[in-house]
């Protein structure tokens, strides 16, 4: 997906591929496939004067952090996957630790 800047400087998607290549294109002396090129390589095209007039490919988003697994440790509480304490008695959250361990 191509976006454009705005003057307030934010970017928005916009369907006219072709049309702001072709202006980058002419607006910077060369051909469609070098702007094309340089739009791939993650840079930002200039299509006109105006000093926010560029267009870039949206950058892929970010993958999202995955929900943690929540598992039920022996004193009860619900922990993250890999956040259980493995006490004497068995596995529990922190604040359960000295309980569920021997001795007292
Ligand atoms: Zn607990």
């Amino acid at each position: 997906m191509l976006q454009r800047q705005l003057s307030n400087g934010k970017w928005i998607d916009d369907s006219r591929t072709e049309e702001f290549i072709s202006d980058a294109a002419d607006h910077n002396a060369t051909t469609t496939d070098d702007i094309i090129a340089r739009l791939e390589a993650g840079k930002r095209v200039r299509y006109y004067s105006d000093w926010y007039a560029n267009i870039r490919y949206k950058p892929a988003p970010r993958a999202p952090r995955p929900e943690p697994q929540m598992v039920k440790a022996d004193c009860g509480h619900w922990v993250e996957e890999g956040q259980g304490m493995s006490a004497s008695l068995g596995t529990s959250c922190a604040r359960c630790y000295d309980r569920m361990s021997d001795g007292f």
